[in-house]
């Protein structure tokens, strides 16, 4: 008797890790359907991917489902197509699927993945702001599910891949591995010159606009130390960064005999996610073998934290705890879209991003908690929406104060 298939749904299928999650699943056409997709607005892209992997449901972004159905014709009765917020909610939990894979980008991603695991679905995350937003609150809820959530995530995958079979007392510390992208050999005096088209230049990673911003400014690394900190309930402290520019190392974990285990490959994000698609067994990913004869030479260097402040900033908010991860991450979503539409300039990201941190930092000084309850203690989701739109706010009130016009 053949196995059944596993049911598979991506939120962000048009994305760049929904499009490697499609290629994996088209390479095991044994192991897995496609039960739901989702887009934002690619809808011609998601048409295409609708007749080639025949799905049960589909969601698009609010107000798009009738340009879709127009595009798919009399193919539109045999999909069920949702739209809008609630459109996603629904595609998370629809039934026949066992795995969500959470590819959105933004803060957006938090309600349909809150909505996976409270109907039982294994987790394959690459939304990193889902976990920073509200890492606490999505982990206690994982564990009252009894959900598993596989870390999609090149970094954290390397993690969990050197965690397996050891146990987490003889965890000492692990270490994230970055490129420390385009500007990495840049000269500090030089960056107020950086150019959208240089941050959009990564040296190693293809991968979507916001994503490639965040490790030119290197805040994707402060991300992924936060979402580290959730994913293997470890301390601050126990998260080292480490720059290796040739993206071949993706993390690794040291323990207490001194041993460190690190997991390597090509830098190509189909191999973290056929880990998660796979897990516990080992599929096929399509990515080439690792040749390191070829590769030749692997470097490391400390980061430099006085070039790339958001490094240190991880640390900060994680200390202060609460909304302050939500707030500086809402924030940093603002200055990467201004960034992108060229109304600021790349230093802004980093000058407002500091003065957001100095800020919180500020209130808690001055034990000035009353008012902002919500950047101080996250007890419901609501106040991580709450920090995530305080983040925001600030960051478009200091665009005004700091706009230069050219
Ligand atoms: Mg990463």
């Amino acid at each position: 008797m053949s196995k059944q298939k596993q049911g598979i749904t991506i939120l962000g299928s048009t994305g760049s890790i929904g499009r490697s999650t499609l290629s994996v699943i088209e390479q095991n056409p044994d192991l897995f359907r496609v039960i739901g997709l989702s887009c934002r607005g690619s809808i011609k892209d998601l048409a295409l991917q609708i007749e080639r992997f025949s799905p049960d449901v589909v969601a698009t972004g609010e107000g798009k489902a009738s340009e879709l159905k127009q595009l798919l014709g009399k193919q539109a009765e045999r999909v069920k197509i949702l739209e809008g917020r609630q459109g996603y909610v629904e595609l998370a939990e629809f039934p026949g699927s066992q795995k969500l894979v959470a590819a959105m980008v933004g803060a957006a991603g938090i309600e349909p993945v809150l909505a996976g695991i409270r109907t039982g679905k294994t987790i394959a995350l690459a939304n990193k702001e889902s976990l920073v937003l509200a890492g606490s609150l999505l982990l206690k809820e994982a564990k009252k599910h009894n959900v598993n959530i596989l870390p999609v995530d090149s970094e954290h995958n390397a993690v969990f891949q050197s965690l397996y079979g050891e146990k987490k007392e003889n965890l000492e510390y692990i270490t994230l591995t970055a490129s420390g992208g385009p500007f990495r050999t840049w000269s500090l005096s030089d960056f107020s010159k950086i150019t959208l088209q240089e941050a959009l230049n990564h040296p190693n990673w293809n991968m979507g606009k916001k994503i490639t911003i965040d490790s030119a400014t290197m805040m994707n690394k402060c991300l992924e130390i936060i979402e580290a900190k959730w994913l293997f309930d470890i301390e601050a402290e126990q998260i080292h960064v480490l720059i290796h520019p040739q993206s071949i190392v993706h993390s690794m974990v040291t323990y207490r005999d001194a041993s460190t285990i690190c997991q390597m490959g090509t830098p190509d994000m189909r191999i973290p996610i056929a880990n998660c698609l796979g897990y516990p067994d080992r599929i096929v990913s399509g990515s080439d073998f690792l040749n390191l004869a070829e590769v030749g030479k692997l470097t490391f260097e400390a980061p430099d934290i006085k070039k790339f402040p958001t490094i240190q900033m991880a640390y900060d908010v994680l200390k202060m705890g609460g909304g302050a991860p939500a707030a500086l991450n809402g924030s940093n979503e603002i200055l990467v879209e201004h960034f992108l539409n060229q109304k600021i300039k790349f230093t802004e990201i980093f000058e407002i991003l500091s003065s957001l941190v100095q800020t919180i930092k500020g209130y808690h000084k001055d034990r000035l908690f009353s008012d902002k309850p919500f950047l101080f203690e996250m007890l419901e989701i609501s106040d991580a929406i709450r920090a995530d739109q305080w983040g925001r706010e600030f960051a478009l009130q200091s665009i005004g104060k700091t706009a230069v016009v050219n």
